[in-house]
């Protein structure tokens, strides 16, 4: 099967923050998407092999996040963007095929396929901010108060040490 890449914009919260699902005990977070290391500091550019959940401390591969919604709307758009001009050619391809030949008659009709309503991204769950990693924020389930794990290098946390505490008063952040 050739492969035909589909473009696929995935919407994130008022934060930022880009729903995921563990592939593993199947509960969703959200993380900070990175645009593809466009910031680089000096040489610091991560290639993470593997990230790990929050809830369930497994690593697994860093495109294995998906959420069912996010799959199912992918294979939606895929169906929408991919298939129906493919059927359009083939259905063009047996109406010529019929007028050369003059003696059977195939009717195909496309079935209408269209795309899929945009996915919508509520601004709930608790950001978590991890120390050795502050430049990847996650948000984890506001009822979650066990140990949650860094992303990218898995060191375990207690939810209440790393929660995102809400702005200090009196201080000014410049
Ligand atoms: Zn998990
Ligand atoms: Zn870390």
């Amino acid at each position: 099967m050739s492969e035909t890449p589909i473009s696929i914009s995935l919407p994130l919260d008022k934060d930022g923050f880009l729903r995921r699902e563990c592939p593993i005990c199947e509960q969703q977070f959200k993380w900070w998407p990175t645009p593809s290391e466009e910031v680089t500091t000096e040489g610091t550019q991560e290639a993470s092999e593997a990230y790990f959940c929050p809830y369930c401390h497994e690593p697994a591969d860093p495109d294995a996040w998906w959420t069912k919604e996010q799959l199912r709307y992918a294979q939606e758009l895929a169906a929408a963007e991919v298939l129906r001009p493919e059927l359009r050619r083939f259905k063009s391809d047996l109406e010529r095929g019929n007028r050369r030949s003059g003696m059977i008659r195939i009717d195909m009709s496309v079935p209408p396929i269209s795309r899929p309503e945009p996915l919508a991204e509520p601004d709930d769950m608790v950001r978590v901010d991890v120390p050795c990693h502050p430049q990847k924020p996650i948000k984890v389930n506001e009822a979650w108060e066990q140990e949650v794990t860094c992303l990218v290098c898995g060191i375990r946390y207690p939810v209440e040490l790393v929660r995102a505490l809400p702005e200090k008063e009196g201080e000014v952040a410049e």
